[in-house]
């Protein structure tokens, strides 16, 4: 037989066609990394969130884990896709949803769990074969044990826990009840928005809540009098009979208490309302309205969860029972927990407000970081040095006033308590704000339990169990 003879011309050919192949592969190779790793950032950046939400017909939605890697959300493929929350409710506020809208995590992340960086040989094959990427997912601040002591000592009263790290602006913490359950809120949704509905559960009352601040607010007094007396304050003294009548106003001490001669120091420590009336007399209210400004009272918090702001209304020439009022935390000042947890914080941090953030890092879903979010300084809200000031005047509350519920030899708390009047002969809405340890502060908790009692009795001893669990007491 004889033997094929090479074709030198045929195999040209072949090889031509080879390479041509092999030249147009990689070039769609090239392509697909190109937009996965470049455009793809570009064009979902730029999209609405219409135009966003057609990513997920591409991409697996990722995880949100707590900062310890616990999973807070996470998309399960069981047939068809479903977006799992393993705590229910415990997290439903500031984790959020991401149906019926998006809110919490679910939409301040959005972006990155819907963004992949699977390894890219990996990511072509399934863009290829049409398969799903594995979306990115987001490490947030939140920490699992606290959460659930704020839920758990909340118990199913209305309120909010609001948990910050003070020299980071770490939310580690934000408990909201009444509650709901993501997992069905498919179901639930009418129910929820349903006017009949009273309980606003969907509302997150750590940051959308408004409460007047009552006696937690005589940090804000405080301040404004020591700024207008550096040097002199500590001469004020003020002799209480549990009532104090100017004209034909009268304010009370919390349930008629006599507190008898007092030092400014120990009104605060005690929350002596008559005193504090007294003390918003002498105040400059052109100067007061500066301080609030500073304070973000009326003003956008540096914040990117939805929330309302607090308001502060008083202005030059407001009549005596506006004053007297308002240097009491009533009248028309109300405040949502989370700014008073931002003062509180600032305070600890020797005056200096941190932005409060929820999202520590972004990772790919094996693991490898792809973005670090870093503390950044609002700026300052006070001196250091009025930030000391307040931190002493605060930790006396705990060691010798209202604050006793969180005193232990376990470690030091400063904070104040508050005890909010809002509708006449319904109970006051109780306050707690603080932080500890009082010498190096590490952590803040704010509480507000809606129409519970006094701060010291209700909300101080909530705060206790989030302090024990921080330092495992
Ligand atoms: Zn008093």
């Amino acid at each position: 037989m004889k033997k094929a003879m090479p074709n030198p011309g045929a195999n040209r050919s072949i090889l031509t066609v080879t390479y041509l192949m092999v030249g147009l592969f990689v070039c769609m190779m090239g392509y697909f990394g190109y937009f996965l790793q470049v455009q793809k950032d570009h064009v979902i950046n730029n999209s609405y969130n219409s135009r966003l939400d057609r990513f997920s017909d591409r991409i697996v939605r990722g995880k949100i884990l707590s900062k310890d890697g616990r999973v807070l959300a996470e998309t399960k493929e069981e047939g068809e896709e479903r977006r799992v929350y393993p705590y229910g409710s415990l997290f439903a506020h500031v984790v959020g949803y991401s149906n019926n809208g998006k809110t919490g995590l679910e939409a301040l992340g959005n972006f990155y769990l819907l963004s992949s960086h699977m390894n890219l040989v990996e990511q072509t094959v399934n863009e290829l074969a049409g398969r799903k990427n594995i979306g990115d997912n987001v490490i947030t601040t939140l920490d699992v044990d606290l959460q659930q002591a704020a839920g758990e000592a909340l118990g199913d009263r209305r309120g909010s826990v609001v948990v910050l790290e003070p020299d980071t602006g770490k939310i580690l913490a934000m408990v909201s009840h009444p509650g709901f359950d993501p997992n069905t809120l498919g179901e639930d949704w009418d129910r929820l928005i349903s006017e009949e509905n009273t309980e606003a559960q969907l509302l997150n009352r750590g940051t959308q809540g408004v409460y007047p601040p009552g006696s937690t607010f005589k940090i804000v007094m405080m301040l404004e009098y020591i700024r207008e007396h550096p040097d002199t304050w500590q001469d004020f003294t003020f002799d209480c009979n549990g009532l104090y009548q100017q004209e034909e106003y009268t304010i009370s001490c919390y349930h008629g208490n006599v507190h008898g001669h007092q030092t400014l120091e120990q009104a605060f420590a005690n929350s002596c309302n008559g005193a504090f009336a007294a003390l918003g007399q002498e105040i400059d209210l052109g100067k007061m309205r500066n301080l609030t400004d500073q304070l973000l009272f009326n003003k956008d918090l540096p914040l990117t969860l939805a929330y309302s702001k607090s308001s502060f209304k008083m202005e030059e020439g407001a009549n005596l029972w506006e004053i007297l009022q308002t240097s009491i935390g009533q009248g028309s000042t109300q405040m949502t927990p989370i700014h008073n947890g931002m003062i509180t914080a600032a305070i600890a941090n020797g005056g200096v407000l941190m932005k409060p953030y929820l999202m520590e890092r972004v990772e790919s879903a094996a693991g490898e970081e792809i973005k670090k979010f870093l503390p950044e300084a609002w700026g300052n809200l006070m001196t250091a040095r009025e930030a000391e000031i307040l931190a002493d005047l605060m930790r006396r509350v705990v060691t010798e006033g209202t604050g006793s519920a969180v005193r232990t030899d376990a470690y030091s708390v400063a904070g104040k308590t508050g005890s909010a009047e809002f509708e006449t002969g319904r109970e006051t809405h109780a306050w707690f704000t603080g932080f500890a340890p009082a010498e190096d502060p590490r952590i803040v908790v704010t509480v507000v339990v809606e129409e519970s009692g006094s701060g010291g009795q209700v909300a101080a001893p909530i705060a206790r169990k989030i302090f024990d669990t921080f330092f495992d007491a």
